[in-house]
């Protein structure tokens, strides 16, 4: 999808990029999450090296990504309050 004037991607060109992939930059870890689908945005769990323990302090319970109760806004299935992974990022 380029416009045919000048040869550059058209708005809803990037729109669909944008759409489609997404990079998730947490702790020095890059990881690419492919979205096909709203489902699919999420990280796997063996992606960000999730543990059903905390790491030190930091746990799912007190991770501004955790969606209580067994749930993660970024990393797909169940996770538990004392887990923790790569995408740890603490409230504030
Ligand atoms: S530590 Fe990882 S799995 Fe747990 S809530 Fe945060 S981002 Fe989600």
């Amino acid at each position: 999808m380029t416009d045919s004037t000048n040869n550059k991607p058209t708005d809803a060109a990037r729109r669909l990029f944008l759409g489609r992939a997404a990079l998730v930059v947490a702790g020095g870890v890059t990881v690419a999450l492919a979205a096909s689908s709203p489902a699919a945005a999420k990280a796997k769990q063996t992606a960000v090296k999730y543990q059903t323990t905390p790491k030190g302090k930091a746990a799912c319970g007190n991770c501004a990504q955790f969606i209580a109760p067994k749930s993660c806004k970024v990393v797909d299935g169940d996770v538990v309050p004392t887990g923790w992974c790569l995408m740890y990022a603490p409230k504030t």
